[in-house]
C-alpha cells in the first residue's frame, strides 16, 4: 500500500461507512467490498492487494495516453506553483486556458473555432443546451426550444444531461426528462433492426429525425443531439447509411446539429473527432474525457463560428459559467496531454496501426457460439453476446450475463465493461499488440466459460 495511506488498513470499511459511489447499488457494493485501485502505469493498474490489471477500458473511456505520464503531472504542478487558480469571468483569462482553446479549435472541423470550458461532459451538456436556446432566441425564433435526442444515448448525469440521455432507468429517478426534450430511436440494428438489413434500418431510424421535426414543427425545434458512436449505450456503431442521412436532414431543416464528442473526441476513432470520422460538421460539440486523459477534470463545448458570432453580436452577456471554467491547472494538464497525442502520433497510430489490429483481433471472436456480432471503429469496440446466433435471440437476463462475463475477465486481470449483454472495449491509445491479444483472449476464455456453463444447464 502507498506509504501515505499505510495507517489505513481498513479502507474498504471506511469506504462502506462514508462514501456513496456513482451509479452503484450501495447495499450490494458494501456487501461485496470495494476494490481499491492504488497505482497505474501505461495500460496497467494495481489494486491494494497488489493484483495487476490490463485496463482495456482506459478508466472510463478517458485515459487515452495511458497512466503514469509524469510530464502531465509536472505541467499541472508548475501551473499550480505559478498560479493555481484564476477565473475567466471578469475580462480575464490565464495563458494555458487560452492556448488550450486555440489547440482544440485547430484540430476540430474548420468551422469549429470557439470553446466554452466546463469541468465535465455533463456540464458541457447543460452548457450547449442553454447555448442552443439562447442562439435561436437571439435570432428572433422564440419558439425554437425543443431538443431531439435519442433513446439509449448518454449525455451525462446532471438534470439536463440525464434528460438528453435516453436511459429510461435514469429518467425514472427524479421525474425526467425535463420539458422540451424528446427522444427518437437509436441505430442499434442488432437489437432493434428486426428483419431489415442494417442499411435499411439505418435509413429508417435516421428518417425518424425528419418525421419528428415535421411532427413538432421546424419552428419549434432548436437542435438534434447524438454521439457519433454511442458509448455508454453499448458502443452502438450505426449502419453506414445512418450519418449521411442525418447530415442530409440537418442540412434541409434549420436546426442545430450537436455531436457529443465526449468519448469519440481526441483520437479514439483514429480521427481527432468523431464528426471527422463520419464526415459532418456539427454546430456544437461537447467534449471532456480524452481532452485531459482524465489527469484532471476538464470539459467544454466546441462552438461553430455561426453560433459564436450570434453569442458575440446579438446576445450580449451570456449568463452561464462555472467557477472553474477554464481552470488553469486542468488546462495545463490538457495541453500537455494533447502535446503527447500529437508528438507520439497517437491518432494516426489508432487509424493505421493498432486500430486495424484491434479490429482483426476482436473479429476472431465472431465465430464463437456465444457471440452475436463484433464491431469496432478505432479503439472503441463491442462484442454482443447472444443465446442463439441465427435468430439474434438474447438471454433472458442480459444484465446478469454481461456482468458475469465482465467479472470473469476482471478476475483474470483484464478490465472490460458490460452494458447489458454487450462487452465493451476502449483501451488507452498506447496499447501494444500483445496487450490487445491478451484482452481478446481473456474475453474468449470468459465466453467459453459462459457457453460451457449454459450447456450444462
Ligand atoms: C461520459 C459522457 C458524458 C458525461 O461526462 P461526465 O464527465 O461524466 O460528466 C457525456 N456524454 C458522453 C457521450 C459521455 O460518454
Amino acid at each position: 500500500m502507498d506509504q501515505r495511506f499505510a495507517h489505513l488498513s481498513n479502507l474498504a470499511a471506511i469506504d462502506a461507512a462514508h462514501h456513496i459511489h456513482p451509479f452503484s447499488n450501495m447495499q450490494k457494493l458494501n456487501a461485496e467490498g470495494t476494490r481499491i485501485i492504488e497505482r497505474g502505469e501505461g495500460v496497467h493498474i494495481w489494486d491494494s492487494t497488489g493484483k495487476q490489471y490490463l485496463d482495456a477500458f482506459a478508466g472510463l473511456w478517458c485515459v487515452n495516453v495511458g497512466y503514469g505520464r509524469s510530464s502531465i503531472a509536472e505541467a499541472a504542478y508548475r501551473q499550480m506553483q505559478e498560479l493555481p487558480y484564476y477565473n475567466c469571468f471578469f475580462g480575464t483569462t490565464t495563458p494555458p486556458t487560452t492556448l488550450l482553446a486555440q489547440k482544440i479549435a485547430s484540430r476540430a472541423g474548420p468551422k469549429l473555432n470557439h470553446v466554452f470550458f466546463t469541468n465535465s461532459g455533463s456540464e458541457a451538456s447543460d452548457t450547449w443546451f442553454r447555448i442552443a436556446r439562447v442562439y435561436w432566441k437571439a435570432l428572433g425564433h422564440e419558439t425554437k426550444t425543443r431538443i431531439i435526442a435519442r433513446n439509449n444515448g448518454y449525455h451525462g448525469s446532471t438534470v439536463a444531461g440525464a434528460s438528453l440521455g435516453g436511459m429510461t432507468w435514469m429518467h425514472e429517478q427524479g421525474n425526467l426528462p425535463i420539458d422540451g426534450i424528446v427522444h427518437i430511436n437509436q441505430p442499434y440494428w442488432y437489437a432493434e433492426g428486426g428483419e431489415l438489413s442494417p442499411e435499411d434500418f439505418g435509413l429508417k431510424v435516421a428518417r425518424e429525425l425528419e418525421e419528428k421535426i415535421i411532427e413538432l414543427g421546424e419552428e419549434n425545434v432548436a437542435a438534434f443531439v447524438a454521439e457519433p458512436i454511442q458509448g455508454a449505450g453499448g458502443v452502438i456503431i450505426p449502419p453506414e447509411t445512418y450519418w449521411p442521412e442525418i447530415k442530409r436532414i440537418c442540412a434541409k431543416y434549420q436546426i442545430l446539429l450537436v455531436a457529443d464528442e465526449v468519448i469519440c473526441g481526441f483520437g479514439r476513432l483514429g480521427t481527432w473527432f468523431g464528426h471527422q470520422y463520419y464526415d459532418f460538421e456539427p454546430d456544437l460539440a461537447p467534449i471532456a474525457k480524452g481532452l485531459s486523459s482524465g489527469y484532471l477534470p476538464i470539459g467544454g463545448v466546441l462552438v461553430a463560428d455561426r453560433v459564436a458570432e450570434v453569442l458575440r453580436d446579438q446576445v450580449g452577456d451570456f449568463y452561464h459559467g462555472y467557477t472553474y471554467s477554464g481552470h488553469p491547472a486542468a488546462a495545463a494538464a490538457a495541453l500537455e496531454n494533447l502535446r503527447i497525442i500529437e508528438e507520439e502520433g497517437l491518432v494516426e497510430r489508432v487509424r493505421d496501426d493498432i486500430g486495424p489490429y484491434f479490429a482483426e483481433a476482436l473479429s476472431s471472436l465472431a465465430d464463437h457460439e456465444a457471440v452475436g456480432e463484433v464491431v469496432s471503429v478505432g479503439l472503441m469496440g463491442a462484442v454482443q453476446i447472444t443465446a442463439d446466433k441465427a435468430s439474434r435471440r438474447r438471454y433472458e437476463k442480459p444484465d446478469d450475463i454481461g456482468t458475469a462475463v465482465r467479472n470473469h475477465c476482471v478476475s483474470n486481470g483484464v478490465i472490460v465493461r458490460a452494458t447489458g449483454d454487450r462487452m465493451l472495449f476502449s483501451p488507452p491509445l498506447i496499447i501494444a499488440r500483445k496487450e490487445v491479444d491478451q484482452a481478446v483472449d481473456t474475453l474468449r476464455n470468459a465466453l467459453d466459460w459462459l457457453r460451457d456453463g449454459q450447456r450444462q444447464r
